[in-house]
């Protein structure tokens, strides 16, 4: 997908004209916003460390936009802001459950163009449908989700599927952007359908809830998608008043989604709205230490996220995220002149 301020991409259908690519090249910050490592934000992490890693703060997403006619979501972070930080994590948009009447107009966003990363959308309510360029495409429903590889360069549509605008009824889902270190960006675009029953359910210990684990590895389950950066995404629902410890590589970047209820973190002293996430809010925390601690203090579902850093310059706009601003530039042309294929 791609939001408001990524729409300066010339429409493929129109023909190449050495002026568009000039055109859309004009759009560019003159200088990137400022030099940064992908890791800016240099944190011990030493295997020396002990104990869990910390609670650095508590970030709120933006309000709500809307990308295409189809996706209500909210900004929880993207690369030119927190996505800075969060390396290998670039972008992640949620749609809160929004209601749509039943209709006959296609809802979405048509074809254009990705490069240079992985795009996750998990689906949790209503039915979306993806195409691309590569062959892939489908259908993902609650609990679904698609895996897309942009790779070297995609071009791909995602819409509500035909009996989702049909029948109506209530979106919800997320859209994370996982980055590919510089020597897979030129990895050929693929994509994955992850349905439901493909993806491992493990129990927590002691009644806590469950983990899906949708990439990576929770306790020895290995998770459903095939991924180039070492990452985990779990699916988590917690019980209410149960505590739990996910353990997570010492390193790793790691973020908290609540998409739903009240959680707050062992050790982090007494509840305050500091220390507690409520739906919509991202909790993130250090690279040092080996886990987190998650207290529910009601019914909650979580998404979390790990991975290990990519210390890589990431210069993006909008849906390329390379290495350099020659690389974008060459992204542009590529797009424009067709290289990144049609929808087939
Ligand atoms: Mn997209």
């Amino acid at each position: 997908m791609w939001t408001a301020e990524r729409q300066t991409i010339p429409e493929r259908s129109q023909p190449y004209a050495a002026g568009m690519l000039l055109h859309a090249i004009r759009y560019f910050p003159k200088t990137p916003r400022r030099a940064y490592p992908a890791n800016v934000k240099t944190e011990p992490t030493s295997t020396t460390v002990q104990g869990l890693k910390k609670l650095q703060r508590i970030h709120q997403s933006s309000g709500k936009h809307w990308v295409g006619n189809g996706f209500p979501v909210r900004s929880v972070f993207d690369y030119n802001g927190l996505g800075r930080e969060l390396s290998p994590f670039l972008l992640l948009d949620y749609a809160a459950p929004h209601p749509f009447a039943p209709g006959t107009e296609k809802r979405g966003v048509g074809a254009h163009p990705h490069k240079g990363f992985e795009t996750v959308t998990v689906a949790y309510q209503g039915e979306l449908e993806h195409r691309d360029s590569s062959g892939g495409g489908g259908k993902i429903g609650p609990g679904d989700v698609q895996w897309m590889t942009a790779g070297k360069g995609i071009v791909h549509e995602e819409f509500h599927s035909e009996a989702f605008v049909r029948e109506g009824g209530t979106l919800q889902m997320v859209q994370l952007w996982v980055n590919l270190r510089a020597k897979d960006k030129a990895a050929p675009p693929g994509y994955q359908t992850l349905p439901k029953a493909q993806i491992p359910n493990v129990d927590l210990p002691e009644g806590a809830g469950t983990v899906r684990v949708i990439a990576g590895d929770f306790g020895g389950h290995p998770g459903a998608a095939k991924t180039f950066t070492p990452i985990n995404v779990w699916d988590v629902e917690l019980r209410a008043g149960k505590s739990t410890e996910f353990p997570l590589p010492e390193g790793h970047t790691t973020t908290i989604l609540v998409l739903s209820g009240e959680v707050g973190w062992p050790g982090e002293g007494e509840p305050s709205e500091r220390t507690v996430a409520r739906e919509g809010a991202l909790a993130i925390f250090t690279r040092a230490g080996a886990g987190v601690a998650v207290a529910a203090k009601t019914e909650a579902h979580i998404l979390v996220m790990s991975g290990e850093p990519i210390p890589e310059p990431v210069v993006g706009h909008g849906p390329f995220v390379m290495n350099t601003r020659a690389e974008i530039e060459q992204a542009f042309e590529d797009y424009q002149l067709g290289r990144m294929g049609e929808l087939i």
